[in-house]
């Protein structure tokens, strides 16, 4: 795999550079999609692969930058459910050739603050049903099926994700099969799914809450997908183990 990359001093977008080598793959971006490909396809396909990435350091929402005494993440800050023995973990343990370190999160892993208020969210889906519930009085039945309508879709979303990936004509015809049981859920947005559930807005506001952490528009802006996608690959209620990442240049705190 080969990363070609500018220095801090450019400041064109885009720097040419002329490629002598022919390529058996061109991977357009160096975020960890881009990077889990590539480094895929080097691996187990035994593609010679060209990685191309406009800005002058890879890594895409996972790099961070640094000014005198601060450091501060760009996108990703925790990964969710990378406890040994889970796919993702295999996945990360793989393209990162088992050099990735996992810091726990603790048993707190988000804090959600309103006004004076804050809710704590801990680690353990039971665990979290339990603190909502001591929050919310009143709301345990929309508290559980918000966790029921998270783990109907998460129960689908390999399928959907798969039919996401399937090119062309296939794609198109296996798509809407494989994705059926989360497709519905996919096409509202995350404010009417919970509005589904409930009138409490302070309830809506906290369970929603993790969206500006992730940089996301507001819930009445985007799908429910966004939700229990993020359920499952970081801090949702479904995690049991969210974590950071540490390496030997950049510490966990
Ligand atoms: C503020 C914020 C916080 C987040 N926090 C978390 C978190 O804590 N945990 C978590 O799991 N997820 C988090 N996310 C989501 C996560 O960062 C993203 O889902 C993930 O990093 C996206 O990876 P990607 O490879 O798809 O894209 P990106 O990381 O966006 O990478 C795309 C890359 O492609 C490059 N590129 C684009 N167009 C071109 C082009 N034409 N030519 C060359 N290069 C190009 C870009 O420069 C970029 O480097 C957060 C997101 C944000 C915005």
């Amino acid at each position: 795999m080969v990363i070609r990359r500018s220095t801090p001093s450019d400041l064109e977008p885009y720097k040419r550079y002329p490629v002598a080598d022919a390529f058996d793959a061109i991977v357009i971006g160096s975020g960890i999609g881009g990077l889990a490909t590539a480094a895929l396809l080097a691996k187990y396909g035994g593609r010679k692969v060209l990685v191309l990435e406009r800005h002058y350091t890879p890594g895409g929402f996972t790099h961070v930058f640094r000014r005198p005494g601060y450091e501060w993440d760009v996108g990703v800050h925790y990964i969710g459910n990378v406890r040994p023995g889970s796919m993702l973990r295999a996945v990360f343990d793989v393209v990162g050739d088992g050099g990735i370190e996992w810091a726990d999160m603790g048993e707190v892993y988000d804090r959600i603050v309103i006004g004076g208020d804050s809710y704590d969210f801990p680690k353990g889906r039971e665990r979290f049903r339990a603190a909502m519930k001591a929050y919310f009085p009143g709301e345990e039945a929309a508290i559980d099926a918000y966790l029921a309508a998270l783990r109907e879709a998460l129960s689908g979303l390999s399928g959907f994700m798969a039919g996401k990936a399937l090119p062309g004509p296939i794609g198109a015809l296996a798509g809407p099969l494989l994705g059926r049981r989360t497709q519905a859920w996919a096409r509202r947005t995350t404010r009417e799914v919970l509005e589904g559930f409930t009138r409490n807005q302070r309830l809506i506001a906290v369970l929603a809450g993790q969206f500006g952490d992730y940089g996301l528009p507001p819930p009445s802006r985007v799908s429910w997908c966004t939700r229990w996608s993020r359920a499952t690959t970081s801090t949702g209620p479904g995690t049991r183990s969210a974590a950071r990442a540490c390496s030997s240049t950049r510490s966990c705190r």
